[in-house]
């Protein structure tokens, strides 16, 4: 049967399938010639994941979380779901500081693509990583811990490194949140108290549908606290569930309308025994240091004519700075512009191209798992470790056995 991504634009073209359940099942896969990507939940839209030979699904890399109260941390194999890790960590009175819009996906793969969530004071869910096993192209295992050589580059490592059997995250005691939405604020009001708005809550995310381009439909905010969220232009509060997609369930979603309840069940936007999103889209993404997202917001706003008749929904975040060299938010706070797409591959990626042209000034960063056009210069130019990343996997991977085309501008640095 053929193996496609979530979204079904990509046809994975791998000859084989391996399975492994255990770091040695890793060295023995790597142990044999030939190309080799890691796969992790296969929710990337772009082809980072593709490879003609052998793909690695790490499903099987999941071995149970083991909490260490002390050090504050969870160690649990690479190909577990945060939703699943979730449970357990909740079970025993923990919590993670932030997750993405869904708990589908694999620990591996978001950390590995700089996926995140929102929150001012909130990093990528790549920064809660503390250590990893990565066993190497050559078949080294390696552990690499904050701190160490080449951890900052062997996080977000786009699976060009080598395969991640182990990850070690960052806890705190469990915590409750709880989500409220509001509607229809002007986006000029939205954009002249930017740095109120992002930080009236723990997470804040602007949710716009384009069909009044001056307009941010909603605002989902994640507090930490009992008070309602002060929003700049006072929005009027949801008084229903909603889904940021117009006309669909919200049964998708987390619970809203300030019910308190679980960090698991709210700060994802949906449920883990729900199909995220649409189901039918593409989705794109561009990072810009936090100094420029009004600028940059406006610059994207001027593109609505070629964005409205393609869009499903954009997704506006914020997020703290790391030190990871391929983070969207390496070295500077970061604000995310999402884009969910129609799914019409030509067309969207004609408007993300003008996207990216029109966001270029501002030194944005794409989503590594997401569409994007960028060349291997643009991607120099706004991430100032790329060149040292594609030496060090020269020294991981000197048979280039972990790269594929989409890899590609690793080579012309
Ligand atoms: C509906 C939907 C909602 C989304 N929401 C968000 C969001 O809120 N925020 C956000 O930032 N992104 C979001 N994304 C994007 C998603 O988080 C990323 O694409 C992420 O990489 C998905 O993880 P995965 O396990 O599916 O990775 P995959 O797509 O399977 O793999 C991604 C990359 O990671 C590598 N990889 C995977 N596992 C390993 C491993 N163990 N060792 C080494 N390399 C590995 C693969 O080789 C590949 O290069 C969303 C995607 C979808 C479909």
């Amino acid at each position: 049967m053929e193996l496609t991504n979530w979204a079904g634009n990509v046809r994975f073209r791998a000859n084989r399938i391996a399975d492994p359940a255990s770091t040695e099942d890793v060295r023995e896969i790597l142990r044999r010639p030939g190309r080799v990507r890691a796969l992790g939940s296969g929710h990337s839209f772009s082809l980072i994941a593709d490879t003609e030979a052998t793909l690695v699904s790490t499903a099987g890399l999941a071995s149970a979380p083991v909490i260490d109260a002390d050090a504050r941390t969870v160690t649990v194999g690479a190909g577990a779901r945060y939703g699943h890790l979730a449970q357990a960590l909740e079970a025993e009175g923990w919590a993670l500081a932030n997750l993405a819009s869904l708990p589908h996906i694999s620990i591996g793969g978001a950390i590995a693509t700089g996926t995140h969530g929102s929150g001012d004071g909130v990093g990528t869910l790549s920064s809660a990583v503390a250590a990893l096993e990565l066993v190497t192209a050559t078949g080294d295992v390696l552990t690499l811990a904050r701190g160490d050589e080449h951890f900052d580059a062997a996080v977000v490592s786009l699976g060009a490194l080598g395969i991640v059997t182990q990850i070690t995250l960052d806890i705190e005691p469990s915590f409750e949140v709880r989500q409220r939405l509001y509607e229809n604020l002007p986006l000029e009001t939205a954009l002249s108290h930017f740095d109120a708005l992002m930080g009236a809550a723990y997470s804040v995310s602007l949710f716009l549908r384009w069909t009044d381009p001056d307009v941010v439909d909603q605002v989902w905010t994640k507090s930490r606290v009992e008070e309602p969220p002060t929003i700049p232009g006072d929005p009027a509060p949801a008084t229903e569930p909603l889904h940021m997609l117009a006309g669909v369930s919200p049964d998708a979603c987390t619970p809203q309308l300030g019910e308190p309840g679980r960090w698991l069940d709210r700060l994802p936007h949906f449920r883990m025994s729900h199909t995220p999103s649409s189901g039918a889209e593409l989705q794109s993404e561009h990072l810009v240091p936090r100094r420029h997202a009004v600028a940059a917001i406006r610059a994207v706003r001027e593109l609505a004519d070629d964005i409205a008749p393609l869009i499903q929904v954009t997704e506006i975040r914020s997020m703290r700075a790391d030190s990871l060299w391929l983070s969207p938010a390496y070295e500077t706070d970061t604000v995310g512009l999402h884009f969910t797409w129609l799914p019409d591959q030509p067309a969207v990626e004609a408007v993300v191209a003008k996207i990216e042209a029109a966001l270029q000034p501002f030194a944005a960063r794409p989503h590594w798992g997401k569409l994007a056009t960028m060349s291997a210069a643009g991607r120099a130019a706004v991430w100032p470790r790329l060149a040292d990343f594609a030496a060090l996997t020269r020294e991981f991977d000197p048979g280039a056995r972990m790269r594929n085309p989409y890899l590609g501008f690793l080579d012309e640095l």
